[in-house]
């Protein structure tokens, strides 16, 4: 007479606490739901390139450094600090927004779209307050070489990442590196299974050891994406 469902053995699923059924897995070495590996495993879906992703993540990345510069010009404008220390914003809100834009696309694509754009928020930056915020400090240069405005204002837009270089911006620019290559890196997390529980409650409460294998890893299929 076999004991009542009750006293079945349960493995419980290390991510949301639910019982895990009649089949788990293992990701990086706990017990998780089929739900919670199919979750991983959709995740790490994500570290693949895909166009329309990284599309929709430059765009956004691209507004956030045009926006972000502007920022940095303003503030520079009212309090005439000329320090590099907003560029860790740029870099900070240019990867999120590139990793948010793309709906959370991951890889080497995504950090080398995210750097770059970093960057290019930077130089924009800089070149706002080059030939905006602080303009008047290269006036006198600009009378003497009789440059008309229109080309000195331009001049200033494209070298002001040169103009106004202070070797304290490497660490800005080093920050801003640092950031796009950190937040959009692979999700790499291994998954094993599925494994089957054994419900004999003959064995009394379950040891994890009481779990066993249904199939090798190497053939086991990974958990299907579900449907977007
Ligand atoms: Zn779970």
């Amino acid at each position: 007479m076999p004991e009542p469902v009750a006293s079945a053995p349960r493995v419980v699923c290390a991510n949301c606490g639910r019982p895990a059924g009649p089949m788990y897995y293992r990701i990086a070495g706990r017990i998780a739901c089929p739900d919670c590996a199919r979750l991983i495993a959709a995740l790490m879906g994500k570290n693949s390139f895909a166009f329309g992703p990284w599309l929709m993540g430059a765009l956004a990345g691209l507004g956030a450094a045009v926006a972000f510069a502007c920022i940095w010009a303003l503030i520079a404008k009212w309090t005439g600090f000329r320090g590099g220390l907003i560029a860790i914003f740029i870099g900070v809100f240019v990867s999120a927004a590139v990793v948010k834009g793309s709906g959370g696309r991951r890889g080497p694509a995504m950090q080398i779209l995210a750097i770059a754009i970093s960057i290019f928020g930077i130089w924009l930056g800089k070149g706002l307050c080059a030939s905006w915020s602080f303009y008047h400090l290269f006036q006198p240069n600009i009378e003497k070489l009789n440059w008309p405005p229109a080309f000195a204002h331009a001049y200033l837009l494209v070298c002001g990442f040169y103009e106004m270089f202070n070797p304290l911006d490497l660490i800005w620019y080093g920050f801003a590196v640092y950031d796009g290559w950190r937040r959009p890196r692979a999700i790499r997390i291994p998954i094993e299974g599925p494994f089957a529980q054994q419900a004999q409650a003959a064995r009394g409460p379950l040891q994890f050891e009481a779990a066993e294998f249904v199939a090798p890893p190497a053939s086991a299929p990974p958990p299907t994406e579900p449907p977007r």
